[in-house]
């Protein structure tokens, strides 16, 4: 027997009209490119989503159309998000920190019909947009006044492109499996795979996001999400504040200890999200400058593994809930958050802090499962682990433009990741797949050795890398950035860590280094690190 309830298609439209009619007057605040701090209310945001809808209709653009972005977190990059996915075309956002030739190949691929960039991508999509074949126009995201010269020939300002059109569009309805935004996942080999969110799945994975359980988004809340709109969507927050009226506060350009510290403090944020290098500069600044965080009660880790002393560092030095965060772009992308139960609350420190390390509990929409080589699910135990898969409406089926991937099989997603899950559904990272070090038919786990290296006080950031070794495959080889002030001494290192892991588990060696390469998305580049050290010989 079919219900009998309305047919209303999940649309990313209905989010921004419930927001406009609901919390009109809440705030969006932007550190703009240009520097000042803009502020206005969600029914301005609408307004002028309708007058870009209005806009792109008169230059052309159609449903279904590619419409691609390489911008800051902006309130004009919000605006972008809802005119262009409200229209039924797609927002494909780019991360301007790939490569030209990666840039060149997505707007190709996707066949962007416009692209809409930050005054500072300008000299980026210079290089890049003659050679883009459906390219028809550049709109820069600034005033007249601000705008840059260029040797571009369509080089449209947005705020003329908008000037003098309505500011009323009828959003159209249409079915809600239609393709609302795209974004490119670069693996490590080959070229970017584009992952093609439906306006269906964006809606269900706002509703998730917002729960109490996840980022509990509501009114009273205010979010700084560092998390860039080209890294999966900001993890989806931009569509989830404007479900839940939460107040949006952008960092725009400026991502540095001192510029987040002043927005986290003058808009009394109460929630941030992002990964653990803008967390480092963070936790930098406000130790040399002696600040507290007055307002901050809860913050979002993830992107890759939260250290154990930066949950440490923000639970008790600085009084801040931390929720350990996992997700992927192809999982929409949030896919397990770890909020503690009263109960573990409560726990000793150090207890409790074990439970934090982990990367959490799926919520409702992810369905989560661990397997062996061959396919067999293992137990939720705490102690097996296998490849991590996953399924649920708002993770993706397949790759946009390729007929088949190798990661999706039997209905489930296999993430790449490996992973223990315990009783009581506390899902743990062991390691990438590829990062794991392979020593003697056993493996150790890189990201357990950076954690435990990144307890030393003179270690800011740990990476370890795999270095092939003639009888035992692979040792680990462990990279320090030091912490400012500190010189680390490798034997001392090695004696802090000798009590705390397997003796076989032990570096065979630790360098220094300046500074890790990090990749688009803020991680630190394993892949560049395993090419630079390829010769390096062990002792
Ligand atoms: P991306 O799609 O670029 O966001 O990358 C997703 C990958 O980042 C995952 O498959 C994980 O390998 C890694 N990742 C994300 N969050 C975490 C986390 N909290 N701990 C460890 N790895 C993570």
């Amino acid at each position: 027997m079919r219900g009998l309830m309305m047919d209303t298609p999940l649309l990313v439209s209905s989010l921004i009209r419930h927001a406009a009619a609901v919390y009109g007057d809440q705030e969006i605040v932007s550190r703009t490119v240009e520097g000042p701090i803009h502020r206005y209310g969600y029914a301005d945001a609408h307004h002028r989503s309708q007058q870009l809808a209005n806009a792109l209709a008169s230059l052309g653009v159609e449903a279904g159309d590619r419409i691609g972005t390489i911008a800051w977190n902006t309130y004009r990059h919000f605006e972008i998000y809802f005119a262009v996915s409200g229209m039924g075309a797609v927002c494909h956002t780019m991360n301007p920190r790939l490569h030209p030739s990666q840039i060149l190949y997505m707007l190709n691929h996707a066949e962007d019909r416009y692209v809409f960039v930050d005054q500072t991508f300008v000299p980026l999509i210079e290089q890049v947009a003659s050679q883009a074949a459906a390219l028809k126009g550049v709109i820069v995201m600034t005033d007249r006044a601000s705008m840059p010269d260029s040797t571009l020939e369509n080089l449209i300002c947005y705020e003329d492109l908008i000037d003098g059109h309505s500011d009323s569009f009828e959003w159209p309805e249409f079915d809600e499996w239609t393709a609302s935004s795209l974004c490119y996942t670069s693996g490590t080999t080959g070229n970017p795979k584009g992952v093609l969110y439906s306006n269906r799945a964006t809606v269900l994975h706002s509703l998730t996001v917002a729960m109490p359980s996840v980022l509990n988004l509501s009114d009273s809340e205010c979010i700084l999400p560092i998390v860039p709109m080209f890294h999966a969507n900001a993890w989806g927050i931009p569509y989830a504040t404007a479900m839940t009226g939460t107040k949006l506060v952008m960092p725009g350009a400026r991502l540095d200890g001192e510029a987040v510290y002043e927005l986290l403090n003058d808009e009394r944020v109460t929630f941030t999200a992002g990964v653990p290098t803008v967390w480092i500069m963070l936790l930098a600044y406000m130790r040399e400058h002696g600040k507290k965080l007055n307002h901050l009660d809860r913050i979002v880790i993830g992107g890759s593994a939260a250290p154990r002393s930066m949950i440490r560092a923000f639970e008790e030095e600085f009084g801040v809930e931390v929720r350990h965060g996992w997700g992927m772009t192809e999982m929409s992308p949030v896919g397990a958050i770890n909020t503690l139960s009263p109960a573990m609350r409560a726990l000793p420190e150090e207890e409790r802090l074990d439970i934090q390390s982990k990367q959490g509990r799926p919520p409702f929409g992810v369905e989560m499962k661990i397997t062996d080589d061959a396919g067999n699910a293992l137990p939720h135990d705490g102690v097996a682990y296998g490849e991590l898969k996953v399924k649920g409406p708002f993770i993706c089926s397949g790759y946009l433009g390729l007929e088949e991937s190798e990661a999706h099989a039997d209905g489930w997603f296999d993430t790449n990741d490996v992973a223990s899950i315990d009783g009581q559904g506390y899902m743990q990272i062991v390691d990438r797949k590829k990062d794991i070090i392979k020593s003697g038919g056993e493996w150790i786990s890189s990201i357990d050795l950076e954690d435990l290296a990144m307890g030393h006080p003179d270690v800011m950031q740990a990476a370890v890398i795999g270095i092939a070794h003639p009888k035992w495959d692979e040792r680990p080889l462990l990279l320090i950035v030091p912490t400012s002030g500190r010189t680390p001494n490798k034997q001392d290192i090695l004696s802090y860590l000798e009590d705390k892991v397997a003796k076989w588990w032990l570096p065979d060696d630790v360098v220094v280094v300046e500074s890790f390469p990090i990749g688009g998305t803020g991680k630190v580049l394993k892949t560049e690190l395993r090419e630079q050290f390829k010769n390096y010989e062990l002792p």
